[in-house]
């Protein structure tokens, strides 16, 4: 078969896969965001004192952020279907059984994954923040001042694209079971509505412990989102301590949202409301 011919089979074959990849990928997004939607916007739940910012997120912009997702969804399943396609040709390093290379090699290549996307986010973040892409690109992510669980894909296509790359990039660089993309495609949502949701859910002492403090907490990024310059990390801080990012306020005020006597005397405020 010539190589035209093979293509185009190659793509039909592809054809199936289209709504299964789709769906998983606009799925993860919606149930994880409309789980944190429903804990932290409609049912009174025991984070209430550790919301992060005054304001509120507008009911307006939820249908925007949403919409944005699902433009998201439909690139990042586009960059998979092409990264399939290239398999076919040997292009991508992936293995379907577990046994090929042992459970300590899938937990090893999961956490590799994660940090390597860890620094790619980190720096394509802090290039979307030049002057040239940030108008062009990342201001619609940024069009969300006081983030909700839906921001967590409202990113331009552009965005979402140089996003995707992520997947390709760790294939092209050692063998990756189907099991260590779906944990971390779980990983990277998580930690996505959770830095969007609007509220703290870690520990006080977590800032104040030198390593634990290198794990990123939702305030982190909710103040990415008020500040625009600072805080660009993903999964840790780490980027941020070693090449000077952090916000200036950061540690101050994950240790306001966080302190039991902020939340004792907020409770005590609407008491006496
Ligand atoms: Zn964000
Ligand atoms: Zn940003």
């Amino acid at each position: 078969m010539n190589f035209h011919k093979q293509l185009f089979q190659y793509m039909i074959d592809l054809v199936p896969q289209i709504p299964i990849i789709f769906l998983i990928d606009f799925l993860r997004y919606f149930l994880f965001a409309g789980m944190a939607f429903l804990v932290f916007y409609i049912w009174k739940h025991p984070f209430q004192s550790r919301k992060i910012q005054e304001k509120n997120a507008k009911p307006s912009q939820f249908k925007k952020e949403f919409l944005y997702s699902v433009s998201s969804v439909i690139i990042y399943t586009s960059v998979t279907l092409i990264v399939f396609l290239f398999r076919k040709y040997g292009y991508f390093k992936f293995y379907n059984h577990i046994e090929d290379h042992g459970w300590g090699y899938l937990i090893l290549s999961t956490i590799l994954i994660l940090g390597i996307q860890d620094f790619y986010f980190y720096w394509t973040h802090r290039l979307m923040h030049t002057r040239w892409l940030y108008k062009r690109v990342h201001k619609v992510h940024h069009d969300s001042v006081t983030p909700s669980p839906w921001t967590a894909y409202s990113f331009h296509p552009w965005e979402a694209f140089i996003h995707s790359l992520i997947m390709p990039i760790v294939a092209l660089l050692f063998p990756i079971h189907p099991l260590a993309l779906m944990i971390f495609m779980t990983f990277q949502i998580i930690r996505n509505v959770l830095g969007h949701s609007g509220y703290e859910i870690f520990p006080y002492w977590m800032g104040t412990n030198k390593i634990l403090k290198l794990v990123n907490s939702n305030t982190n990024h909710d103040m990415h989102h008020q500040s625009f310059r600072y805080n660009y990390g993903l999964y840790t801080t780490a980027w941020d301590y070693l090449f000077g990012t952090v916000h200036p306020e950061y540690e101050k005020t994950f240790a306001k949202v966080t302190s039991k006597e902020q939340g004792q005397r907020r409770s005590e405020l609407q008491e006496s409301i």
